[in-house]
């Protein structure tokens, strides 16, 4: 270095160079040509750890990490030797034992004539840089509340796979996952609850993920693998399996326990598909198809099965159109005392009367109108008809009975529930007390306690409360104590083999005593024949049936007629 500054002496040149020294952040050692420390300056002993004392006299070997071959150090050395530097990135290890990252530069000092003096070195700490570049490199391809690989590392690794199962002609699955009813879990029970679903989710799946598949949180409650190597499709179907079974374990979220589930689609390539975006949106559709035929499940893509997916688009968009045209007529069908025989009341079930004549049962558009929140217009049609319809018969002389209206998880989940309730109530002229609402287990999944608060906000207005298809579910007995139910309906399921299959019978008996213990009314449905109605009858329960052996649900006018059978006279006459 030129050591010459306008107006400072040689000693003043030294004291300022060497405050520098002292202070830049810049690590500096001065090796004799030998190779031996002579001086460190602070930040070489800030960023390595070794005191001037530990390493002068020594060679800087003592930093080295075993992080670059012999090689790399030869042409370090060659390229100082021919030009008198060399400048790079390079891995030492402090005196700690870490290993960090240095942007290093060595010059050789010569004197005038040439000769070699000392190589100077100068570094820099990158370990910061990297931390941050590594940090972006994680937020940028990861997920940040479960920290999986997210949808631009998922399709990456996915495209870089389907690349290398072309060549090796191996066969490769993608699983699309998404949980059952997540919106209820956030509506009822909070973001954060939610939040901690999805983490706990992230933590069960990620054992089942071998060391090159890819878990990848794709969105919302949304999950996408990426399954490499398999051997036959079967295997896929083994880890959804397994998936299956790990989320069905309780878990408890912010002190409550919750049930969860999710529905799982699989598309193989080659043969579903071997572009990424082709693989992912079949997988999803598998998984559509799962969804809709109950919780809990999976199921492979099939080529049949994108044309049903067009026809479930193409019924959805009909069902709204149904709305706006009000197609839906609400059918009736007695609920019958087991012991009079009489009428005691009847459920309203829904009828879509299509414009081209035909009619569509509720077991086909009711799962759509659910997955779709149709159900919550549907509903409120239906209770309204038949309320108006119940007060019309209520006027007629038949105020004792009790219509029965069923009621969705997906209803029961929106906030003006009561209040609409109230207000249908109101403008139909139906007494509270003459509405029985049914509710199904599904409703226990997620947010007992805004279910809890609805229904007794319901009970408190002198509206009764169903428990429908009892058995199917996830049937709890503390549930049943806690919520204010007042009457059970055995799914009729379980009423079809009464009374011969055994497993049946004993299921319906202990449903009946269970019944009776929590003072609950039991009404049993789908009673087909004389023997099934004597069977219960014989359980001695006091309580009421449905079924086709009284009547098939029918509409307002065939219902009329039946309870004219039952007070002569009413109907005489009429046709
Ligand atoms: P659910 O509430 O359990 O209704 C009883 C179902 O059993 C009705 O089917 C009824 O027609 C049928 N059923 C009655 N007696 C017998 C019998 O003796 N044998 C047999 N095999 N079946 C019998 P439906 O009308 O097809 O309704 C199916 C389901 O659709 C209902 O089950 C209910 O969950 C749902 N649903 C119907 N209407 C509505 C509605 O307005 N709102 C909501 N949320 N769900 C509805
Ligand atoms: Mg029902
Ligand atoms: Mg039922």
């Amino acid at each position: 270095m030129e050591s010459t500054y306008p107006g400072l002496s040689q000693d003043e040149i030294l004291r300022l160079l060497s405050t520098v020294l002292g202070v830049c952040r810049e690590g500096v050692s001065i090796t004799s040509p030998e190779g031996n420390i002579e001086w460190v300056n602070p930040a070489f002993t800030a960023i390595t750890g070794y005191d001037a004392g530990e390493v002068v006299g020594r060679n800087p070997r003592v930093l080295k990490s075993d992080r670059h071959d012999d090689a790399f150090y030869a042409d370090m050395w060659r390229a100082i030797s021919e030009t008198g530097h060399w400048s790079g990135e390079i891995w030492n290890r402090r005196k700690s034992g870490e290993a960090y990252p240095e942007w290093l530069a060595i010059t050789a000092v010569r004197d005038g004539s040439g000769a070699l003096q000392r190589y100077v070195a100068v570094f820099h700490d990158l370990t910061d840089i990297k931390r941050d570049k590594d940090l972006i490199h994680q937020q940028t391809y990861h997920d940040a509340l479960t920290d999986l690989p997210n949808r631009f590392l998922f399709q990456d690794r996915l495209g870089v796979a389907l690349r290398n199962a072309a060549k090796s002609g191996g066969l490769l699955g993608v699983i699309c996952l998404d949980l059952d009813r997540f919106r209820a879990v956030n509506d009822s029970l909070g973001h954060r609850a939610g939040d901690l679903l999805l983490a706990e989710v992230s933590r069960r799946l990620t054992p089942l993920m071998r060391q090159a598949d890819t878990l990848s949180r794709y969105g919302g409650d949304t999950f996408y693998m990426l399954l490499t190597g398999l051997r036959e499709p079967e295997d896929a179907a083994h880890v959804a399996g397994r998936i299956l079974t790990s989320l069905a374990a309780p878990l408890e979220i912010l002190g409550q326990e919750l049930r969860i589930s999710a529905s799982v689609g699989i598309a193989i390539s080659p043969n579903d598909g071997t572009d990424p975006g082709q693989l992912m949106r079949n997988a999803e559709i598998a998984m559509y198809t799962s969804k809709r035929s109950g919780p809990s499940g999976y199921a492979f893509f099939t080529e049949d099965l994108g044309d049903r997916v067009l026809r479930g688009l193409q019924l959805e968009n009909d069902l709204r159109k149904a709305l706006a045209r009000d197609e839906f007529r609400v059918h009736y069908q007695p609920r019958v005392d087991l012991l009079t025989g009489s009428i005691q009341g009847m459920e309203a079930l829904v009828r879509w009367h299509r414009s081209d004549g035909s009619v569509v049962s509720p077991a086909e558009f009711i799962p759509l109108a659910e997955e779709t929140g149709l159900i919550v217009p549907l509903g409120e049609i239906v209770l309204e008809q038949a309320c108006r319809q119940a007060r019309i018969w209520a006027d007629e002389g038949h105020a004792h009975l009790k219509l029965a209206v069923n009621l969705s998880a997906r209803q029961l989940e929106q906030p003006g529930l009561v209040d609409t309730v109230m207000a249908i109530l109101e403008r139909t002229g139906l007494p509270p007390t003459s509405l029985e609402l049914e509710v199904t287990e599904s409703l226990f999944l997620t947010g007992f306690e805004q279910a809890h608060s609805r229904l007794s906000a319901l009970t408190v207005m002198g509206i009764t409360v169903a428990l429908d298809d009892f058995g199917t579910g996830y049937s709890s007995l503390s549930y049943l104590k806690r919520l204010p139910i007042t009457t059970l309906k055995i799914d009729k399921s379980f009423i079809g083999g009464l009374p011969s299959d055994q497993e049946d019978a004993a299921i319906v008996s202990s449903v009946v005593s269970i019944a009776k213990n929590l003072g609950l009314e039991v009404v049993a449905e789908g009673v087909e024949t004389e023997e099934q109605l004597e069977f219960l009858k014989a359980l001695d329960c006091g309580g009421g049936f449905q079924g086709y052996l009284f009547s098939k649900p029918v509409p307002a006018r065939d219902f009329a007629r039946l309870l004219a059978r039952e007070t002569p006279g009413t109907e005489a006459g009429k046709p």
